[in-house]
């Protein structure tokens, strides 16, 4: 299913005309430091900020006014019509959309990303793997990817509680994270381990393997991304 892309009148006007009350007193404040005695010149320094920030304006007017109803649920999501080729993540459903010719469609099944970014929770107790964690295909050997977690009073009170079957050890200033993850002879390091709301997440760059993932996982996997589906 497609949807339309429709750029909202409204915040186009509002995103330029702050932009250009922006980019009209940037202006003005460096030509009145510029042309001044004494310290006035340091006035340039916020003006160029000014200028910077009009500028940056100018651009949100063009990328974030677009919007298109999800194509799964319905929801309202900002999209860019310009934009070619980048999964859109619905923070309704959860499930995935793809920019193509103005319009927003449902993921392709097969779609593969350049990106690591379908993202599922890690089991803590045994994890399921359908495959390669790239292609799916029978894996012949593991690579160990690891990600640290920094020491902050949340982490420390987490750590304590969380006891995963994958590796975790206590590393100078944080908790060093590992998991051995299956591959075919083809692909190597394709995933990306992260850490969301007190939990160890993989991010995989193929729908179909993330899809797969978490149908193996259950729901305990499915939480972080619910667009298992
Ligand atoms: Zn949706
Ligand atoms: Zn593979």
């Amino acid at each position: 299913m497609q949807t339309r892309i429709e750029r909202s009148l409204t915040r186009t006007i509002a995103w330029s005309g702050v932009g250009v009350t922006f980019g009209g007193a940037g202006i003005w404040l460096f030509w009145w430091g510029a042309t001044g005695e004494g310290f006035r010149f340091l006035a340039c320094l916020p003006a160029t900020a000014l200028l910077i920030a009009a500028v940056s304006c100018v651009l949100a007017a063009r990328s974030l006014t677009g919007h298109a109803a999800c194509p799964h649920c319905g929801a309202s999501l900002l999209a860019d019509s310009t934009e070619v080729l980048r999964a859109i993540h619905c923070p309704r459903c959860l499930g995935y959309a793809r920019v193509v010719r103005g319009r927003l469609e449902e993921l392709p099944d097969d779609w593969v990303d350049a990106e690591a970014r379908f993202t599922a929770k890690v089991p803590e107790d045994v994890i399921d793997w359908p495959g390669c964690a790239m292609c799916g295909e029978p894996p012949t050997r593991s690579r160990v990817h690891d990600h640290l977690v920094p020491d902050t009073g949340l982490n420390l009170a987490i750590a304590a509680v969380a006891l995963p079957t994958i590796g975790v050890m206590r590393v100078g200033g944080g908790t060093l994270h590992q998991l051995s993850v299956p591959y075919c002879d083809a692909h190597d390091d394709c995933v990306e381990l992260d850490w969301e709301s007190g939990g160890l997440v993989i991010r995989f760059r193929s729908l179909a393997v993330f899809r797969a993932f978490c149908a193996a996982n259950g729901d305990e996997a499915a939480e972080s991304s619910g667009a298992c589906g």
